[in-house]
């Protein structure tokens, strides 16, 4: 190498440090759009139910509990989908695994004695305003805010709701 480009290789200024921008946040798990070709003959719900356990990373240790929720179709449902005790209900356009996130939640919910039902509502109203929080539009009532949380935020959410979530969480 001669002097020359040796001097140049000196000279060179040093690139300004420009910190990388930190990813936009983005809600986990989306929602899924309605999917009009579904119906009762061509729904497989268990692969629904295992496509939930997967992607929302549902312990194996409770996936024997939710494995006993009874799921139905029904297109003539007045809801896209509800539940009622230990019986989940959808439409098939709208049988997803993120409203088997949300469905299946009532039901850990409903494992919650008064006093954590309570509880919960305290602890989400101290962290309903953190950045990742604000992603979902909550209006519909804490049992709907509980389950949205998971459905929406599943395993990022603040670590002080996960006791609340009986079952989906490893402890
Ligand atoms: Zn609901």
């Amino acid at each position: 190498m001669c002097i020359s480009k040796v001097l140049k290789l000196f000279k060179k200024p040093k690139p300004p440090v420009v910190l990388p921008e930190p990813p936009p946040l983005t809600i986990p798990h989306p929602e899924e759009p309605m999917n009009p070709d579904a119906t009762i003959y061509n729904m497989n719900l268990e692969m629904v139910r295992q496509a939930w356990y997967q992607v929302w990373k549902v312990p194996t240790k409770s996936q024997a509990f939710f494995d006993k929720v009874i799921l139905k179709l029904d297109p003539n449902f007045p809801y896209l989908a509800g539940t009622a005790g230990n019986e989940i209900t959808f439409q098939p356009v709208w049988c997803n695994k993120g409203t088997m996130a949300h469905e299946m939640c009532h039901i850990a919910y409903a494992l919650l004695t008064d006093k954590e039902k309570s509880d919960f509502e305290a602890t989400f109203n101290t962290v309903k305003d953190e950045p990742i929080m604000k992603l979902v539009n909550f209006n519909r009532g804490m049992v709907e805010n509980h389950a949205d949380t998971y459905r929406y935020i599943g395993d990022n959410m603040p670590e002080v709701l996960k006791r609340f979530y009986r079952g989906l969480f490893n402890d």
